[in-house]
């Protein structure tokens, strides 16, 4: 058995897992137990990683235009294009959108080629969606972007405050974390603040479901609240900070007392006082911010609302308390410490700044840097679009499906004159627009390091060989460095070189004036490179790292002490009009991450959630018309989704949500970024992804469907989504327009040539009811299902189960065509636990069946909710 120490590729927790093969080649993961981020757990999509190896789509060779090339021409053209319109027009007229995804050493040499070399700041990164506005608060409060806590603060708090942050599906590990230390310490009080009651609210014992956007109110109020009434640590205040006095005026201003922030907030007074009076009492207090904080039009001053609450109460610095910003993406922080967002410089060093632009191009050695920010994540495709920027190189990321306005987006990536793409899947809708494509290794192939969000930097180590012709992303910029003639600057022959190198600039003229210093690496032999043990930055010099920042009080800022920021309250952008009376709230499922193009190919992890959904309040269902299961319109000015209909009281009246996985590739209309306004934070440029106005009204289709096929097939519906199951791939469909003939319609679809020895069907036009099954060779290739209906048509769990089978006996392709599985209990339902494969209605079953009482009783009965604990929310639902 070989056993590889790695890091998961998917979330900011940075968790670490054990790779193993054994004799037979054969690969399995398990949690690192050592690893500190997750000692020991790994949620449903880390368990699930094994499933993820063999991607069925990917890029492979290198192509220009669609056609095979040798690297050496991909890589001479891709730099003849980009010197030609250098030349012509300027550097700024080029520009890089990288990736979370990236490793740091992939983002360290991204950057110097673009701001050290071609001497344009164009180069931004897709952590502008996720977190830029917490890098700007923490900025501006403690004068570099610094997380001050460690994940251990979360086991020793008294109170933790979660903001805009459903962590028990974003970040489960950390969620389970708070979980055990609630079981650990009963008297640990939980807080959640979200418009919406999410899986995280199960955990809380308190919940504050404010109006969408009015979080700065609910923070400037507790900082008053707090001053007002004795709870200020004013030797920290007087010693360590600045800035309180005109803190405090705007917070009185615009948040005067209990009363004034509940109207605002649309929440009762008494919950709001308990809040703060909670929070008065409670020392060890971290308060957790995330995405719903980040993605808004005022998330940096949310963000410094917030953190001022913490200045004003001297609660930093100290075991169990800190402001925590917990990260998307795996390597979010990697690419902040190398400069990946267009208005930094590596190593935590301000572009703005003239002498830490001469500090790095003295390091560098080069012969010109870039002296000015860089255009932000959607000023860049709005530059695209206008013409200005005419060569784009995008890494590992997929913007026409994930930034907002994404029609706009894609209009920019058409018009744009040269597009390449580096990227391990051969199929994303960015992809499929790209000039250039170059293959890139992946999870398991690739070699470097990652920073998760508690400063924890660990290995990615491969235990895969690189497939086809695929490279490295350093390896790929280095290669086209040289060929535009920047040779000298490139000489790297491994990540090891490049992280030397990248550590020693963290020391280089450092003295103690900027915190991200990672100097002791700098001489990091191969050996000592490859063993590195996960370590939290900034190093000692006896190499230690460090769990917790600013214990002594001293700040990044000129000054040395923190700022307090002055934050006035703003609404979001959009406001709701009779035409589009919903805000639209958009976020993240269980068992997904991103545009699905690595959990999309899992059949445990597509399980959970397998359509698009819009969740809405029954009551704003029932008004709108729309139907529990039925299909919704979802539409504004900018365009048009279609999504699943989910009831849920969770949701807020006047609110939806919508998730932001589904892509082209996997959906006919369900790309939530088409309704998303281009509308950013003036400080961060990150867009108000929380918050659009739409209309949600019933799409009424005159038939609905569901296909499972081997193959991919291309339905021609109006409606279709597409999920990986076991052997297959299944598709729902709908259509506004219903067919003449439901056989024809089915060949089209099904076959490809003479398939009709192979064919099996029942067709009742009467009732618009449609059934059919095709066999190559006993074995069952695809079945479709049509009916005026969908609560007529099957279960497809069972219906899946069957391309398990190498051929069907008589009675079970009788059973098929009935729609019945031919014995009871066949029939599963959705996957709730993912981790174990337990369905719902197999809960269901034994909870009635067996008298069980509790998630223990279900977890000692299929062992569902035993392992990540991801589905336990969900288990307590079924059992009340
Ligand atoms: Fe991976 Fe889950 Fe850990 Fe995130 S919480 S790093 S997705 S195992």
């Amino acid at each position: 058995m070989k056993t590889t120490k790695t890091t998961c590729p998917y979330c900011g927790v940075g968790c670490g897992v054990l790779v193993q093969q054994d004799d037979n080649g054969v690969f399995s993961v398990k949690p690192d137990p050592e690893h500190p981020a997750n000692q020991g757990s790994l949620c449903s999509k880390g368990t699930a990683l094994v499933e993820t190896l063999a991607h069925p789509d990917r890029l492979l060779y290198p192509e220009i235009n669609g056609q095979r090339v040798s690297w050496d021409e991909a890589t001479q053209t891709v730099a003849n294009r980009f010197r030609t319109i250098i030349e012509e027009h300027g550097a700024d007229a080029v520009a890089f959108y990288v990736s979370g995804q990236l490793l740091t050493e992939d983002y360290y040499v991204a950057n110097k080629l673009m701001k050290g070399c071609i001497g344009s700041a164009n180069i931004d990164t897709n952590s502008r969606l996720c977190m830029s506005s917490a890098v700007a608060a923490h900025k501006r409060a403690f004068g570099e972007d610094l997380v001050p806590c460690s994940y251990t603060d979360l086991d020793q708090a008294e109170l933790i405050v979660l903001v805009g942050s459903n962590a028990a599906w974003c970040h489960p590990v950390l969620f389970q974390r708070m979980v055990r230390a609630k079981k650990a310490n009963p008297a640990l009080k939980v807080v959640t603040i979200d418009p919406r009651r999410t899986q995280t609210t199960d955990l809380a014992d308190l919940h504050l479901g404010l109006a969408p956007g009015t979080d700065a109110v609910l923070f400037n109020g507790l900082l008053a609240w707090l001053a007002d009434n004795g709870h200020s640590a004013t030797e920290f205040v007087t010693q360590s900070t600045n800035g309180i006095d005109a803190a405090l005026e705007m917070a009185h201003d615009s948040a005067p007392g209990v009363n004034s922030v509940a109207e605002q907030c649309k929440l009762e007074a008494e919950t709001v006082d308990s809040f703060y009076q909670l929070f008065a009492s409670t020392e060890k207090v971290v308060t957790v911010f995330s995405q719903g904080i980040n993605q808004s039009s005022s998330g940096v001053d949310k963000g410094n609302a917030l953190i001022n609450c913490h200045l004003l109460t001297g609660r930093i610095g100290k075991p169990g308390m800190g402001p925590f910003s917990f990260t998307g993406q795996p390597n979010a922080m990697g690419g902040r410490e190398v400069g990946g967002l267009a208005n930094q410089l590596a190593a935590h060093l301000d572009i703005d700044n003239p002498q830490h632009r001469d500090l790095v191009q003295g390091f560098w050695q080069t012969s010109c840097i870039a002296d000015k920010a860089g255009l932000k994540a959607v000023e860049l495709f709005e530059a695209i679009h206008s013409g200005k920027v005419k060569a784009l190189w995008i890494m590992a990321t997929n913007p026409a499906v994930s930034l907002p306005d994404s029609r706009r987006v894609r209009e920019a990536l058409e018009k744009c004159e040269c597009v390449v793409v580096s990227d391990c899947v051969r199929h994303t809708d960015t992809v499929d627009m790209a000039h250039i494509r170059l293959p890139a290794l992946t999870w398991g192939e690739r070699d470097g390091t990652v920073t998760n969000s508690d400063r924890t930097i660990s290995r990615q180590r491969p235990f895969l060989p690189a497939p086809g012709e695929a490279k490295q992303d350093w390896e790929i910029i280095c290669e086209v460095a040289r060929a535009m003639g920047f040779g000298t600057h490139f000489p790297y022959r491994s990540a090891h070189e490049i992280f030397r190198e990248h550590a020693a600039l963290s020391a280089f003229e450092n003295d103690g004036k900027r915190c991200f210093d990672i100097g002791p690496w700098q001489h990091l032999s191969a050996t000592e490179y490859d063993a590195l043990q996960p370590t939290q930055w900034p190093l000692h010099a006896d190499g230690q790292g460090t769990a917790r920042l600013f214990a002594d009080g001293k700040f990044f800022t000129p000054s040395g002490k923190a700022q307090f920021i002055a934050v006035t309250p703003r609404p979001p952008q959009s406001t709701r009009t009779p035409e589009h009376p919903f805000v639209l709230n958009t976020g993240r499922v269980r068992d997904h991450w991103h545009t699905l193009t690595r959990t999309g190919i899992s059949p445990r992890l597509s399980a959970h959630s397998a359509e698009p959904t819009v969740e809405i309040h029954p009551c704003d269902a029932r008004d709108q018309g729309l139907q529990e299961g039925g299909i919704a319109h979802i539409h504004n000015a900018l365009g048009a989704v279609l999504a699943r209909v989910k009831t849920s009281r969770n949701q807020q009246r006047g609110s939806v949500f919508v998730p932001m996985h589904w892509s082209g590739q996997f959906s006919a209309a369900a790309s939530v970024g088409r309704l998303i306004p281009a509308v950013t934070d003036p400080i961060s440029g990150q867009p108000e992804a929380k918050h659009a106005t739409v209309a949600v009204e019933p799409f009424t289709a005159q038939w609905h469907g569901f296909l499972i096929s081997r193959r991919k097939l291309s339905p021609a519906s109006a409606y279709y989504t597409i999920i990986k199951v076991e052997h297959a791939w299944r598709y729902e469909l709908a259509g506004n327009e219903t067919s003449t003939s439901w056989p024809a319609f089915a060949r089209q679809l099904l076959c490809q040539e003479d398939c009709a020895s192979n064919w099996t069907e029942y067709y009742d036009p009467a009732r618009q009811t449609y059934r059919a099954a095709r066999f190559i060779g006993g074995q069952l290739e695809s079945c479709l299902f049509i009916s005026a209906s969908a609560g007529l048509l099957p279960q497809r769990e069972w219906l899946v189960s069957l391309f398990a089978q190498d051929s069907l006996q008589p009675a079970e392709r009788a059973s098929l065509l009935a729609g019945k599985p031919l014995r009871a209990g066949e029939d599963r339902g959705r996957t709730v636990c993912a981790c174990f494969n337990v369905g719902e209605k197999t809960i269901r079953t034994a909870i009635a069946a067996q008298g069980l009482k509790s998630v223990e009783d279900i977890g000692r009965c299929l062992n569902a909710g035993t392992n990540c604990g991801s589905c336990v929310p969900e288990l307590k639902a079924l059992l009340q």
